[in-house]
C-alpha cells in the first residue's frame, strides 16, 4: 500500500521521521508547528529544529467524538482515541498517544511512531505522527 506523511513541513526524514519544529535564534523558545515569529521575543529569527524522539505523557484525555476539519474519518468511521500533550523537554507537544487505555498516564515515557490517518481517494493510506509506550524509557 502506497502511503505518505500527512503534512511534510511537519516532518524531517522519513525512516523514521522527525518531528520539526522551529527555534528562536534570540531566545531559545521552541515552537512546534514551525512558525514565522517568536511568541516570546521580538530579537531572533525562527530557525528549523529537528524535535526529540521521546518525552513524557504531560496530560492526556479521550477524543470521543470527531474533531473538527482538517480531520478526515477513517475508512470505518471515527473511533475514539487518546489524545495528549508530550513533554519533549523543549516544548509541549500536541498528538494522538497510542497507549492503551489501562496503561496511559501522566508521566509514562513515551516515543515518536507514525499512525494510519485516513485514505485518500486514490487509496494512498495517510500516515499521522502520535507518541507510544516507550519500552526503552525510564519508569
Ligand atoms: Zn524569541
Amino acid at each position: 500500500m502506497t502511503t505518505r506523511l500527512i503534512d511534510d513541513s511537519l516532518f524531517e526524514g522519513a525512516d523514521p521521521p522527525r518531528l520539526v519544529g522551529a527555534r528562536c535564534t534570540g531566545c531559545g523558545t521552541v515552537v512546534f508547528p514551525r512558525q514565522e515569529a517568536c511568541p516570546r521575543c521580538s530579537d531572533g529569527t525562527m530557525a528549523t529544529h529537528p524535535l526529540p524522539v521521546s518525552g513524557r505523557v504531560w496530560s492526556w484525555t479521550v477524543q470521543a467524538f470527531p474533531p473538527k476539519p482538517p480531520y478526515r474519518p477513517p475508512a470505518g468511521g471515527h473511533q475514539p482515541y487518546l489524545v495528549g500533550y508530550v513533554d519533549l523537554g523543549e516544548v509541549l507537544v500536541e498528538a494522538r498517544l497510542t497507549a492503551s487505555r489501562p496503561d496511559i498516564r501522566i508521566g509514562l515515557p513515551v516515543r515518536l511512531a507514525t499512525v494510519p490517518a485516513f485514505q485518500d481517494e486514490d487509496g494512498t493510506e495517510v500516515l499521522t505522527f502520535a507518541f507510544g509506550p516507550d519500552a526503552e524509557g525510564r519508569r
